[in-house]
């Protein structure tokens, strides 16, 4: 009974985490206008530089608030032995929600569920924005009737991923071709000194002002 309720309480620290990722995504990131917030500041940067995250001390400062907090109330509301279980799974679980996101940006999806996990977001990011809150899983999206299935995603080249396309080509690489699309001019293939025309002189011989 106690390896049974010890579970569940990891469980619901599980879960608390994953609905507040929903519901703080979508209503501070998203709704800026209704509640002014700083997340929902660090998140539109986000959105509007695409690998931007928020300093790192930030977020770690979050992780402790929220143990500190959380901590107590569990062992108040649910004993010593639950309570701690709750509180370090909700805060591992946020943890984990840190690095999984930023690793999306940072680091290609080497299993199912982390190209899935990248679809998901990046259609969010790129396809639209009122979808797909969640992060590390889709489930309150469901529940919510915000999930969208993505299909092609369509990355504009200056807000692309780190892993997404190939260097020496500037092209999507061919794994990622069937879900993933560039949009825009690789600019610095536009201005290559091939195609570059020469600057104008004047007749003096100094450069012209650009
Ligand atoms: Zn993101
Ligand atoms: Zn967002």
């Amino acid at each position: 009974m106690t390896v049974f309720l010890c579970l569940a309480a990891v469980i619901c620290g599980v879960m608390t985490w994953s609905f507040l990722e929903y519901c703080i995504h979508r209503v501070l990131g998203h709704d800026r206008r209704t509640f002014p917030n700083p997340f929902g500041s660090e998140h539109t940067r986000h959105h509007a530089e695409g690998n931007y995250f928020a300093a790192t001390w930030k977020k770690s400062l979050v992780a402790l608030a929220a143990l500190a907090l959380m901590a107590p109330l569990a062992i108040w509301a649910v004993g010593v032995l639950y309570g701690p279980l709750y509180a370090v799974a909700f805060v591992t679980m946020y943890v984990s929600y840190e690095v999984v996101h930023r690793r999306a940006h940072t680091h290609a999806g080497f299993t199912a569920y982390g190209r899935y996990l990248r679809r998901h977001h990046f259609h969010h990011h790129f396809e639209n924005p009122r979808s797909n809150h969640g992060v590390t899983s889709p489930i309150w999206d469901v529940v919510f009737g915000t999930l969208e299935k993505p299909t092609v995603v369509h990355v504009p080249r200056k807000l692309q991923m780190r892993w997404l396309a190939d260097p020496a080509t500037g092209e999507v690489r061919d794994a990622h071709r069937p879900f993933y699309e560039l949009l825009g001019k690789d600019r610095a293939r536009a201005t290559s000194p091939i195609e570059e025309p020469a600057p104008a002189r004047e007749p003096d011989g100094l450069l012209s002002d650009p």
